[in-house]
């Protein structure tokens, strides 16, 4: 059987949050508590004139994979709220093929 994980294409993370605030919601999470939570990486020179900004969503421990949503055939909450399109669930098979495709900018989750 396959295991599952979550690919986040953060090039097209626009920090939005609605990962992290819909996950609160799924998992009714107290404040300050969070099953994904966006951190922001720079900016930064990487060489004269060129510059990294980067917003990363990162699952902490208390991500199930949305087993109670997957079981009735819904996406995970974050993948669903994702305002940038930059979430995908699926089998990591799958998804370790489309990091191989693009080549940078992305980051699996398995718990
Ligand atoms: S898959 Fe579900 S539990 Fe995991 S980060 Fe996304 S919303 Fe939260
Ligand atoms: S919902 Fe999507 S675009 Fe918004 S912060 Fe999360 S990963 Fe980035």
């Amino acid at each position: 059987m396959s295991q599952y994980g979550l690919l986040i294409d953060y090039e097209y993370c626009t920090g939005c949050h609605s990962c992290e605030v819909s996950c609160k919601n799924e998992k009714k999470l107290a404040h300050g508590v969070y099953g994904i939570k966006l951190s922001e990486i720079g900016p930064f020179e990487i060489t004269p004139g060129n510059w990294e900004w980067n917003y990363i969503p990162s699952p902490t421990k208390l991500c199930d994979l949305c087993a109670d949503r997957i079981e009735k055939g819904e996406k995970p909450a974050c993948v669903l709220h994702c305002l940038g399109l930059a979430m995908d669930y699926g089998p990591v098979e799958e998804l370790a093929k489309k990091m191989a495709a693009k080549g940078k900018k992305m980051v699996m989750f398995v718990p």
